[in-house]
């Protein structure tokens, strides 16, 4: 190129437009920094050598302390391997050039032959195409260089242009993947949000607000799956029905909130009774029922002997209170209502024998 070398810029410019709080933060943004090399950036530079003749090319990132090339074509060791130069280079005067920064001999200028890498690496010529962003921030620039003086033809510029084009929609490609990726991973993020939400909106829906038991509808659901396990594995399954005696009488004596509280303590106390597998709701006010599954008649019993006397006896309760059970064990080719119903007869049964006791259903009849 016949074109007489720019003025050298000055010191103070370059060191202000490197650390361009602006600048370095649309550089970041491309996520390019000390990222490996790629084969869409070392095909641009492959190219240039090619259609340069230059022996190096390179696609140079300024950060605010030290260049990063994301590619480099023809780089010596250890500079190839490290991929970044501290100290001033020509790419920085590239970055305050209002265009293409085009040396046929850097040793003509005082100012360029200074400059560590015409020492260092042994530059002479130098050509360095600014890499703007859309918004006219500066990245850094796509570069050739000689190692003895060359005269850059207006081909040679034109390539460097088109290519330093290139490099620019594959910096833009990369940056509308990582966008991509970034909203995926919020979509993940809400999707997972919405899943949690799903789950606590159908507990909620299976839970007893006042107890944190099953409530009635969980139960119903509950006995209606344990009876078509009992169908397949012909394993014995019993139910408690179970009832909090003169409960209206701690109401009425010391206020409904009281009696709440009574219902979330036995209601403890009956979840400390039972197992793992055992289901155990609040199917009414003060009504509770327990699911025992693999459970026979005799196993029924001691569950429903220990949660009375277990309620009896707990001191802690608001007030002191007792429950009567009644306890059917599943017969054969019984349904879920005559299920219930014999449970509830039972139920019916101690509290009519004196309450704060458990009755057993005989089985194929009401108690
Ligand atoms: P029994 O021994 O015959 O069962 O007598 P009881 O007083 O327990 O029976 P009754 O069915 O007459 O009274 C039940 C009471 O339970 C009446 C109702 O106000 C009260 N109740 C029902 N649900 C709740 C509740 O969620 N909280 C409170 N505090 N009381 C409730
Ligand atoms: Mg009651
Ligand atoms: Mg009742």
């Amino acid at each position: 190129m016949h074109t007489p070398p720019p003025p050298p810029a000055d010191e103070a410019r370059i060191a202000t437009a490197l650390a361009d709080p602006q600048r370095l933060a649309a550089l970041h943004a491309t996520g390019l920094l000390d990222t490996p090399a790629e084969e869409s950036f070392d095909r641009l530079t492959r190219l240039a050598a090619k259609l340069t003749g230059a022996p190096v090319t390179f696609v140079s990132l300024l950060d605010a302390e030290r260049d990063f090339y994301k590619s480099a074509y023809g780089f010596g060791e250890p500079l190839a391997s490290a991929r970044e130069l501290h100290g001033r280079t020509f790419c920085h005067y590239s970055l305050v050039s209002d265009g293409a920064l085009v040396l046929d001999d850097v040793t003509q200028l005082p100012v360029f032959r200074d400059v560590p890498t015409v020492k260092s690496l042994g530059i002479r010529a130098y050509a360095g195409i600014p890499l703007r962003t859309e918004q006219g921030d500066m990245l850094g620039s796509f570069c050739a260089v000689d190692f003895k003086p060359k005269r850059w033809t207006e081909q040679d510029i034109e390539v460097l242009v088109e290519l330093a084009h290139c490099a620019m929609r594959e910096v833009r490609l990369r940056k509308a993947l990582q966008d991509a990726e970034a909203l995926n991973q919020q979509l993940v993020a809400q999707i997972q949000r919405v899943d949690e939400l799903n789950l606590r909106l159908s507990e909620m829906a299976n839970t007893d607000a006042l107890t944190g038991l099953n409530n009635r509808r969980m139960f119903d659901h509950s006995l209606q799956l344990e009876l078509a396990i009992v169908e397949r594995r012909k394993t014995p399954l019993s139910l408690l029905m179970l009832d909090v005696d003169h409960f209206k009488q701690i109401n009425d004596n010391h206020g409904h909130e009281v009696g709440d509280t009574v219902l979330v303590a036995i209601a403890q106390v009956l979840g400390g009774c039972a197992r793992v597998i055992d289901i155990v709701a609040r199917v009414g006010g003060e009504e509770f029922a327990v699911i025992l599954p693999n459970t026979d008649t005799e196993g029924a019993l001691e569950v429903a002997e220990r949660m009375r006397t277990a309620v009896g006896q707990a001191t802690w309760l608001a007030q002191p209170a007792t429950i009567s059970i009644g306890v059917a064990t599943l017969q054969p080719a019984e349904d879920a209502s005559g299920f219930y119903s014999r449970a509830d007869a039972a139920l019916y049964a101690a509290k009519a024998a004196g309450r704060n006791r458990v009755e057993l259903a005989p089985a194929g009849g009401s108690a």
